[in-house]
């Protein structure tokens, strides 16, 4: 419909329409039961086989190896900044009961506010030594923001740590790590410490990149999670994948002297009950489905690595354009730019507001920057398309022409 404009937003953020128009029938009468998804029982056979459909389709297309289960939740990436810390801690003590507090460490890699508030909870939790294995922060350009991945020689991991963990794309800031595996902004696999059974503590949130692109070594990774806001489905769906080896008893941990876990936050609690130990929430799994099956209808992950490297690569060529008439200014350093979360400033007194004020007009909204940094942020989460994309980029044109 006309009423609705181009929502850049950084999450919750834009959902394709033939999707919403999709939903709006399932409301109504889910997959012909004649009952409405907000209303159908969570263990109707109906249900059950599409929540087992869902996993088939991100196990498909993000070629999750059968080393790993799929799990679907609540909480959000903020659940899972706790959850993380109590399953891993609970293994790792299982693991080596023997450690003191302070002989056992969680690693966090901190690119920006997203790690950061991570890194927090952990300190909150308690139970380890929390170490910062990198603050990119000391190598930014002004020594106070968040504005790119180092380069790997930077890291400094425990020897052993129970969990590494790292923030694959940051919202707030705009800095991802390379899809390039020789960029030196690419995550640094090689230099993690490995356990004596050579497998990885690795843990990542994909929160605002999940379903994009292809992961990289995702079958090392102990856990990665993500919240299904961004490129997925509406708030209230969190999904986990998570190695075997990480479905640990908690209770058996906590006798060994672990935090006791809440049975909702336990990975093994969620596993053994195929994601229906509780009520799950109905309605976003629904919406994520029909996202899903439109995705594998498109070319999955294939289809949509192209597509949204195209649309980054646009926007970072018109902010350049800007900056070389002194009308805009990129935040974040070569190499890091999320292809997400595009973050640039507007030059000059009152020209952020002109710029925000003259993009709604055009029909264009959530181009707001996060209120931690301030600026411009064009989120290009899956569901903008090209044609988005060169709106935007007009719009950026003019601006800069009308500026310069
Ligand atoms: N991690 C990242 C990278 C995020 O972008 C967000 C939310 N914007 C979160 C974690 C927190 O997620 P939630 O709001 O679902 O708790």
């Amino acid at each position: 419909p006309a009423s609705r404009v181009i929502n850049f937003g950084p999450g919750p953020s834009a959902l394709p329409q033939s999707v919403l128009e999709k939903a709006t029938q399932g409301l109504l009468n889910f997959n012909e039961t004649g009952i409405g998804i907000a209303e159908i029982s969570h263990r109707s056979k109906e249900f059950v086989a599409f929540l087992s459909n869902i996993e088939s389709l991100i196990r498909t297309q993000l070629d999750v190896p059968s080393t790993h289960s799929i799990l679907f939740t609540q909480g959000g990436g903020t659940g899972q900044f706790s959850a993380v810390v109590l399953n891993l801690l609970a293994r790792h003590r299982l693991l080596y009961p023997e450690l003191t507090a302070d002989e056992r460490v969680m690693d966090y890699i901190l690119t920006g506010s997203w790690s950061e508030k991570a890194f927090q909870e952990a300190g909150r939790l308690g139970g380890a030594r929390v170490n910062v294995a990198l603050d990119a922060r000391k190598y930014s350009k002004d020594g106070v923001s968040f504005d790119n991945v180092p380069p790997h020689g930077e890291y400094a991991f425990s020897p052993a740590p129970a969990f590494i963990y790292y923030c694959e794309n940051e919202t707030v800031d705009g800095v991802q790590f390379s899809a390039d595996p020789s960029a030196q902004t690419s995550f640094p696999f090689a230099r993690l410490p490995r356990e004596r059974s050579g497998l990885l503590p690795l843990v990542g949130d994909h929160s605002s990149s999940f379903m994009s692109r292809p992961i990289p070594h995702l079958g090392e990774h102990a856990v990665i999670f993500a919240g299904a806001q961004k490129n997925l489905g509406p708030a209230g769906l969190t999904v986990l994948i998570v190695r075997h080896d990480c479905l640990v008893d908690v209770d058996a941990a906590a006798k060994l002297g672990a935090a006791p876990v809440p049975l909702s936050l336990s990975y093994k609690t969620l596993a053994d009950s195929k994601s229906l130990y509780n009520t799950p929430s109905m309605l976003p799994i629904y919406i994520t489905g029909l996202v899903l099956e439109r995705m594998q209808e498109l070319g999955g992950l294939t289809y949509f690595e192209a597509l949204n490297k195209k649309k980054a690569e646009k926007v970072y060529a018109a902010i350049r354009s800007g900056e070389e008439r002194g009308v805009f200014q990129g935040k974040v350093q070569d190499g890091s730019g999320s292809w997400m979360n595009v973050v640039f400033n507007v030059l000059g007194d009152g020209a952020e507001s002109r710029f925000l004020t003259g993009a709604e007009e055009a029909g264009m909204k959530g181009l707001k920057g996060h209120r931690s940094v301030g600026g411009i942020r064009v989120s290009l989460y899956n569901a903008i398309t090209e044609s988005d994309t060169d709106k935007l980029v007009g719009y950026m044109k003019n601006f800069v022409s009308e500026a310069g």
